[in-house]
């Protein structure tokens, strides 16, 4: 069984040295009474809650999955008792509005408590993950009464929500999609249809379940400008509130699957169901945009907490296993061999992952904490430019810090050998866990797209300009620091690479572009290597006051990133610059 304990002095030094969380909270309209010592309170008790609650049912819950019979859904064993506890200790409504019955503290202490549900049980989370997306959709997008009636139970924790988009036929590509939505005349609009994969669309956590469904009005125009949102509850629900009979919709069954096997994959069906139109009728995809980005960064979280529940696990076992001598002799004379932690090739793994880990955290934390910024902002230029670097950073943390997590998570079952490989020490659960986080919510070929196209040549780089400009201030803050200056030359020089390999994409799509196509996995992982280049970097840079042992390890960490990993976006940059042809040149039927 993998072993989890919540990382708190790290959690901690990234929030508040690194990204200077208090002063982030006085900034934030309603979050001025946010100090250190809340903050430590909530964090102190959701470590207790993750570390004796979820954890424990993370293998159980694996060995177990979900069980369908005539359309009802039990989750395994231990989770809905789970559920509850969650509830009653407040978590489901700790960073929605007050008017709904939250607690409203930023995002970011949301955040760092998702991050240890992810790594405690990732299959659990999946169950409150898309109230988080729906209570974000309700809370811009529905009529007060909207509000009233579907936000106060999911921020209750008596319902949850869901995000009903894939349909069998389209699922990157959602203009393709059919279900329909008929107007009825009291107001309401029968939906019909089949959704697929739908993650907790059916289960016995809750006695209601909010369906976010995208689909299409009568007279809707063709592609993505004719969806429209709708709220479907699964128990018919009027506009007073009042829970009537179930609704027309059902789950048809439940996917058997390579990871997350607690969590409930569901064919949902919709005849005729009763539902609302929520925001504008054809404009549904501007407000499942809104649950989409909240998701995505849901997602890079997930990586974050694989990695670090990974990296635990592996360091514990390097630790322990005894295997053959040092090549540089016995470092353990007193024991029959020496423990794994003192091969090269251990520590490639395991640095590997620390060095992700620690930047990847400082990265997605930066993020959600522009996600405050722009949510409870009052000056609109600031506004805007939180804005921008979310945008731009968004896709970063989704697909880069999931990609990291596959490549993590296999690190760990490595250093298990073939104890890595069988089910008893949990290594593959990880390892299969991870994998579908680089795909739902938008794959990472499709997050790749949207930081190279919509973010940044669309956007004529700003939020990249932000980001440069962030990496600029770090370099001269720190122009005489010693403990960083083998970092800031190679910043300075990567971000103005950075620069011209953007202007070189934009040049190149511009006369093709299939250039666009056939550069953006490649400049989506440059982005993030540079990324976690400027974070191993500031987190070294705001070391010293921790201590000498703290600061060598932020600087063996560092230093193993920029000579070890950093190299990799060398190798990225050469591909973008290699361009489309070799891509383009063979014929269809010459693949074989
Ligand atoms: C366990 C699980 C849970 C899920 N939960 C939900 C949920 O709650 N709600 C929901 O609505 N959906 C959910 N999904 C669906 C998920 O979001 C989709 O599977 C995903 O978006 C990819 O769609 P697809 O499977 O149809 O693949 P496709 O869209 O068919 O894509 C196949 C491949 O082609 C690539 N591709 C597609 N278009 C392009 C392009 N233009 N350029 C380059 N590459 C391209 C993709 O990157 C991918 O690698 C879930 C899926 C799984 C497996």
């Amino acid at each position: 069984m993998s072993r989890y304990a919540a990382p708190l002095r790290e959690m901690r030094y990234v929030l508040f040295d690194v990204l200077q969380g208090e002063s982030h909270f006085r900034a934030l309209p309603g979050a001025e009474h946010v100090n250190r010592e809340l903050v430590d309170a909530v964090l102190d008790e959701a470590a207790k809650f993750n570390e004796l609650v979820l954890a424990p049912l993370n293998g159980s819950g694996d060995q177990e999955g979900c069980h369908w019979h005539a359309g009802e859904v039990t989750t395994p064993k231990g989770f809905k008792a789970a559920y509850t506890q969650f509830v009653d200790g407040g978590w489901s409504g700790l960073t929605a509005p007050e008017a709904y019955g939250g607690q409203h503290l930023p995002e970011i202490i949301g955040a760092i408590v998702k991050e240890m549900i992810d790594s405690a049980n990732l299959s659990w989370g999946t169950y409150p993950l898309l109230s988080h997306g729906a209570t974000e959709a309700l809370k811009h997008h529905g009529e007060e009464w909207q509000r009233e009636v579907f936000l106060k139970p999911i921020v209750e924790g008596r319902w949850t929500g869901t995000m009903c988009l894939t349909e069998p036929h389209c699922g990157s590509d959602l203009g393709l999609l059919k279900t329909k939505a008929e107007p009825a005349a009291d107001g309401r609009y029968r939906i019909s249809g089949t959704k697929i994969f739908i993650t907790a669309g059916e289960h016995d956590l809750t006695e209601n379940i909010v369906h976010l469904v995208l689909a299409r009005l009568p007279d809707a125009p063709p592609g993505t400008k004719g969806i429209s949102l709708f709220i479907v509850p699964k128990f018919k629900t009027a506009r007073d509130g009042s829970v009537g009979e179930r609704n027309t919709l059902s789950c048809g069954s439940i996917e058997h699957k390579m990871g997350i096997k607690a969590s409930a994959t569901c064919v949902m069906n919709f005849d005729g169901a009763e539902g609302y139109l929520i925001g504008q009728a054809n404009r549904g995809l501007i407000a499942m945009f809104t649950m989409m980005n909240t998701a995505r960064l849901a997602v890079g979280l997930q990586g974050l907490g694989l990695i670090e529940r990974a990296y635990q696990n592996a360091l514990f076992y390097a630790r322990d296993r005894l295997q053959m001598r040092s090549l540089s002799g016995p470092k353990r004379p007193d024991k029959p061999a020496d423990p794994l932690i003192v091969h090269p090739d251990i520590r490639r793994m395991l640095l590997t992952q620390k060095a992700f880990l620690e930047a990847g955290r400082a990265l997605t934390y930066r993020a959600i904490m522009l996600v405050d910024a722009f949510e409870r902002g009052t000056d609109a230029e600031a506004k805007k430019n939180a804005d921008d670097l979310l945008g731009f950073l968004t896709p970063i943390v989704k697909a880069v810090m999931t990609e990291l997590a596959v490549e993590c998570t296999y690190h760990a079952l490595q250093i298990y050998g073939g104890h890595g490989y069988i089910a008893e020490w949990g290594m593959e659960q990880l390892a299969r866990d991870a994998r579908i986080t680089t795909i739902y919510e938008g794959t990472t070929g499709i997050q790749a797209l949207d930081l190279l196209g919509r973010k940044t040549l669309q956007s004529q780089g700003a939020g990249l300009k932000l980001f440069l400009t962030e990496i600029a201030d770090l370099c001269a803050a720190n122009a005489g620091n010693t403990d960083t200056a083998e970092f800031i030359p190679v910043l300075t020089q990567l971000a103005q690479q950075w620069q011209e390999l953007t202007l070189h994409v934009g040049k190149a799509s511009m006369a093709d572009p299939e250039e666009l196509g056939a550069a953006s996995v490649d400049y989506l992982f440059y982005s993030g290597y540079v990324a976690m280049a400027y974070f191993s970097a500031s987190l070294v840079a705001h070391a010293r006051p921790h201590g000498d042992a703290f600061l060598k390890n932020k600087l063996d960490t560092a230093r193993f990133y920029f000579t070890r990993i950093l190299p990799r976006a060398s190798a990225h940059a050469l591909a973008i610059r290699a361009g489309a042809a070799t891509l383009m040149a063979m014929d269809e039927e010459s693949f074989g």
